[in-house]
């Protein structure tokens, strides 16, 4: 299930450091390296997997934790009055990372359409 070649496979395994600020049995979260706003944090399954392309219908309930996770991580942040929960899938969209994240963006005013 783990890769070995995946950034986040090696954080979630404690081998990369993160300033972590949730984990369960199913998934982590933790604060993105390169903020895109006050508050960027990425919500990461314990589950390998590249992007809702791969996903399952096994998947179907952690897919939906995840973004419950997100919004208890917005209200912990005080960002619920605005934030984007983002998920970019493949490289055209600018995933760079093949392990399926949630990105949680809030802190200030977000756009639309994103860019
Ligand atoms: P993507 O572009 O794939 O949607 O998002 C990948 C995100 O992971 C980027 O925002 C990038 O800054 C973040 N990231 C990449 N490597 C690391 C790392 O080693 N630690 C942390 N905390 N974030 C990372
Ligand atoms: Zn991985």
């Amino acid at each position: 299930m783990e890769d070995e070649t995946c950034i986040f496979c090696r954080i979630i395994s404690g081998e990369i450091p993160s300033k972590t600020v949730y984990t369960d049995t199913q998934c982590i979260g933790f604060r993105d390296v390169n903020p895109q706003a006050p508050v960027h944090l990425l919500v990461i399954p314990r589950k390998h997997f590249a992007s809702p392309l791969e996903a399952e219908e096994a998947d179907e309930k952690l897919i939906g934790h995840l973004h419950r996770v997100a919004a208890e991580l917005a209200r912990q942040h005080h960002i619920t009055e605005g934030f984007r929960i983002v998920l970019n899938t493949g490289p055209g969209s600018g995933q760079t990372v093949f392990h399926l994240h949630l990105h949680v963006l809030g802190g200030r005013p977000m756009r639309w359409p994103p860019g």
